[in-house]
């Protein structure tokens, strides 16, 4: 009597193909020769510096002197890892008779990188060019509270930033640009100016 036939779901199954003594060697050297011929894309890291694009989001930079603490960007960030402390203080009136104004003062302004996922979002809604992308990535910690970085760090990685790209020939100067340059070129432009000479001076004498 014939051996039952094991059944799948889906009807028979197919026989067993037969193998042939070292297939499964042959077959994994031509695994190996056809990988030997193709570009290797292992990265030597960290005896070799990844070749990163200039515009990686690696750190966020901040430009303190920009920032004034309207907490957009605390408020956008969608991990809720930016820390924001201030207080107010009053500026007295620039001219005699002005109104004292008040002004808000940075305390305290850390990113938390360990919650960060690097959306970007703060940079984008940053109405005052205080936030910057840094390409820099080497920042990894055996502790994770050290990778909330302060206000001193976010201001060392403001360094590493790469200037912008140059603008396309032709294209409209910015504003800020345009403004600051008039005002460098009247200032060359008083200093460089000559002074009247002075016309001799008529003797005093007694008039008659
Ligand atoms: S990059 Fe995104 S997640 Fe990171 S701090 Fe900015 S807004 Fe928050
Ligand atoms: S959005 Fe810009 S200016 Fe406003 S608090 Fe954040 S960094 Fe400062």
């Amino acid at each position: 009597m014939a051996e039952p036939v094991p059944s799948t779901r889906r009807g028979v199954a197919p026989p067993a193909r037969p193998r042939f003594p070292g297939s499964g060697l042959a077959k994994g050297l031509a695994v190996t020769l056809r990988t030997m011929t193709k570009k290797t894309v292992t990265e030597q890291y960290p005896d070799v510096q990844p070749d990163l694009p200039p515009r990686t989001r690696g750190v966020i930079g901040l430009f303190e002197e920009n920032c004034t603490v309207c907490m957009l960007c605390a408020r956008e960030c969608p991990d809720w890892c930016i820390y924001i402390d201030s207080h107010k203080e009053t500026v007295p009136p620039a001219a005699p008779g002005g109104r004292e104004r008040s002004r808000n003062v940075l305390d305290r302004f850390a990113i938390d990188f360990s919650l960060c996922m690097y959306c970007g979002i703060c940079i984008e809604v940053c109405p005052f060019d205080a936030l910057f992308w840094s390409p820099e990535f080497e920042y990894a910690e055996t502790d994770i509270h050290e990778l909330t970085h302060e206000r001193d760090k976010l201001r060392e990685w403001m360094w590493t930033v790469p200037a912008p790209p140059a603008l396309d020939p032709g294209a409209e100067e910015p504003k800020e640009i345009a403004a600051a340059r008039k005002t460098a070129e009247k200032l060359a432009a008083a200093q460089t100016e000559p002074t009247e000479p002075q016309g001799p001076t008529e003797p005093q004498g007694e008039q008659p």
